[in-house]
């Protein structure tokens, strides 16, 4: 797997460069996270391995399960870009170094008390809902107000928006969705600007993505079957 997700990684990033630089950005403005969901610890091994910095995952117990087997600490930024359930803030708190999925107040407010108690700071994302194919995320007129409620938890840095892009192939519709993720960021600022994923990063780039989110053009398909811990 190795040598594989290097070859994978290093032409990503040729591409990343060559598409930031078409847009007109510098390729430096852009950050890969390798998600690794459903993928076995290996795959994290070889990401780090091929110089990777930042790991996304999204259930928890199974991100766990995958460090732990790792060996703390883990020579890679971790992110939690599954949705985020209020009873499971703490431990997300205790586990991860950014949290991308904030859509609510109150799982704001528990990851917060998380953070506090664990004497960390830790890094957010207000997730907007850019697709009327995702389940999650708060809606874009409401994210100013909740990344306002959770600035005023000391624990927590907001530092900007993460979307999921909507399902198609119409690279317009993908564009046109970005593009309030982009303004939603404009509005909230801070540093990070989350949208793009294996098969809508190009749009994203262009939207001024500053964090591509990739598993599959890096680890290939996903196994059916989730591993043993994944939760449901
Ligand atoms: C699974 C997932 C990704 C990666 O998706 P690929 O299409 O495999 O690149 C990115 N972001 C989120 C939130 C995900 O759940």
């Amino acid at each position: 797997m190795d040598a594989s997700v290097r070859a994978r990684f290093a032409r990503l990033q040729a591409q990343v460069s060559e598409v930031a630089r078409a847009a007109g950005r510098s390729p430096d403005e852009i950050t890969i996270v390798a998600v690794t969901k459903k993928q076995p610890e290996e795959a994290v091994r070889a990401a780090i391995a091929a110089g990777i910095t930042d790991i996304g995952e999204n259930y928890l117990q199974e991100a766990r399960a995958k460090f732990a087997a790792l060996g703390e600490p883990l020579e890679a930024r971790k992110h939690f870009i599954g949705h985020l359930q209020t009873n499971k803030a703490k431990a997300v708190a205790q586990v991860f170094d950014v949290v991308q999925s904030v859509d609510r107040v109150e799982a704001g407010r528990a990851l917060a008390r998380g953070a506090d108690a664990l004497g960390k700071k830790l890094r957010i994302l207000v997730q907007v809902n850019i697709s009327p194919t995702d389940r999650f995320g708060c809606a874009p007129p409401e994210a100013e107000r909740l990344a306002e409620a959770l600035r005023a938890e000391e624990s927590l840095l907001v530092d900007g928006v993460m979307a999921i892009g909507p399902i198609t192939q119409d690279s317009g519709e993908i564009q046109r969705a970005f593009e309030v993720a982009a303004k939603t960021f404009e509005r909230i600022g801070g540093n990070t600007l989350s949208i793009g994923m294996s098969g809508d990063w190009r749009e994203a780039v262009r939207c001024g993505s500053t964090m591509i989110r990739i598993g599959t053009l890096l680890f290939g398909p996903r196994p059916a079957a989730p591993l043993a811990g994944a939760e449901k």
